[in-house]
C-alpha cells in the first residue's frame, strides 16, 4: 500500500468497525485509530485490546483531522451520525460506512457531505453472530467480498482509497449500484435472518405443552438459527430499511413454503422429493 492514513475515525467499535480497525492496523496502513461511540464499557475494551488509540463520545469531536471516517452503527443512526459529523470534516475527508443496507444510505450521506469531502458506500459480506468490541478480530474480512456502491456522484479517487483499503484487510472488493445490492442482499441474507429469528420465534412459543422443547434441539436447529443469535437492534434497522426487497423476498418465500406445505398435505411423494431434489442441487452448487 503506498499511503498511510495518519488518523482513522471509527464510529461504532463493535464487529465491523472494530475488525475493520484490526485489518488495517494489522496491514500497516493507519497511524492513530480514535473509536467513537455511547458506551464508556466497550470504548475501554476496545482500548484495552489494542482495537483504538483514542476515545471520544462526541462523533463531531472525534472526526477532527481524520482523513478516513468508518461508520459501522446501525444502519438506520448512519445518516444522522453523518449529519452530525459532516459540519467537523477536515477538508478532503472521506466517509465511508460498513451497513447491510445502501440505497437510502448512499443518497442521504452524498447530500450530507460538505464540499470537499467524499462518501463512498460499503458492506462487507462478512460477520457473526457475535457483537462490540470484544467479538472484533483482524481476520473477519479475510477472502470475503465487500461490496462498495458508487454513483454518479462518487469521487473516483476517493472510490480507489476505499476500495484500496479493503483490499488491504484482505477483502475481496466489487462494485454494485445500491438498489442491486439491496435486493440481493434481501434474498441472500435478510430473508435467511428474517426466517431463522420467525422459526425460533414459533418454535419457541408454540410450546403450549411446557415440554420445554427447545431443550431437545439438536445440530440440524442449531445450525439453521446461528443467527437469530444476532443483535435485534442491527437486524430491527436492516429490516426497516430494506423493507420493500425484504417483503418482495419474504413474499417469495412464502410461496415456496405454500408449495412445500401443499405438497405435504396431498401426500405428493413424487412433487416432495422433486422439491427437496431441485433445492439440494441449488444449495450443493454453492459449495
Ligand atoms: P455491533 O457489534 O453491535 O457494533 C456497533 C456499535 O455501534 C456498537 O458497539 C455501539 O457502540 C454502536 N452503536 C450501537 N447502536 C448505536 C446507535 N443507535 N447509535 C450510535 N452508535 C450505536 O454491530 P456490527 O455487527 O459491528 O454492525 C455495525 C454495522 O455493520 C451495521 O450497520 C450492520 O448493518 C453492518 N454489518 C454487520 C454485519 C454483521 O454480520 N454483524 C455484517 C456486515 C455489515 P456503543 O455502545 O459504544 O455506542
Amino acid at each position: 500500500m503506498s499511503f498511510i492514513i495518519e488518523r482513522l475515525a471509527v464510529v461504532g467499535v463493535g464487529l465491523i468497525g472494530g475488525s475493520f480497525a484490526c485489518a488495517l492496523r494489522d496491514a500497516g496502513v493507519v497511524k492513530t485509530v480514535v473509536g467513537i461511540g455511547r458506551s464508556r464499557a466497550n470504548l475501554e475494551q476496545a482500548l484495552s485490546l489494542g482495537i483504538i488509540d483514542e476515545i471520544s463520545y462526541s462523533a463531531a469531536d472525534g472526526v477532527r483531522d481524520a482523513q478516513l471516517v468508518f461508520i459501522s452503527v446501525p444502519v438506520c443512526s448512519i445518516p444522522a451520525t453523518v449529519q452530525e459529523i459532516a459540519s467537523a470534516l477536515s477538508p478532503g475527508c472521506i466517509v465511508t460506512d460498513g451497513g447491510s443496507v445502501k440505497a437510502e444510505i448512499v443518497q442521504e450521506c452524498e447530500g450530507l457531505m460538505p464540499p470537499g469531502c467524499f462518501f463512498v458506500g460499503g458492506h462487507p459480506i462478512a460477520g457473526t453472530e457475535h457483537s462490540g468490541a470484544a467479538a472484533a478480530f483482524s481476520t473477519l474480512y479475510r477472502g470475503k467480498r465487500c461490496i462498495l456502491t458508487p454513483t454518479n456522484n462518487t469521487d473516483p479517487a476517493a472510490l480507489d482509497i476505499v476500495s484500496r483499503l479493503w483490499e488491504a484487510t484482505g477483502a475481496i472488493v466489487c462494485s454494485m449500484e445500491p438498489g442491486h445490492h439491496d435486493r440481493i442482499l434481501a434474498e441472500i441474507s435478510h430473508l435467511p435472518h428474517v426466517v431463522a429469528y420467525a422459526l425460533v420465534h414459533a418454535v419457541g412459543t408454540a410450546d403450549a405443552e411446557g415440554e420445554n422443547v427447545l431443550s431437545y434441539t439438536a445440530g440440524g436447529f442449531r445450525d439453521f438459527t446461528r443467527i437469530a443469535s444476532s443483535d435485534p437492534v442491527m437486524w430491527r434497522d436492516i429490516a426497516l430499511m430494506n423493507r420493500k426487497a425484504l417483503l418482495s423476498s419474504i413474499d417469495g418465500f412464502s410461496a415456496s413454503l405454500a408449495t412445500l406445505r401443499q405438497r405435504i398435505d396431498n401426500h405428493d411423494s413424487e412433487g416432495l422429493a422433486e422439491f427437496f431434489t431441485i433445492a439440494k442441487q441449488f444449495r450443493d452448487g454453492i459449495l
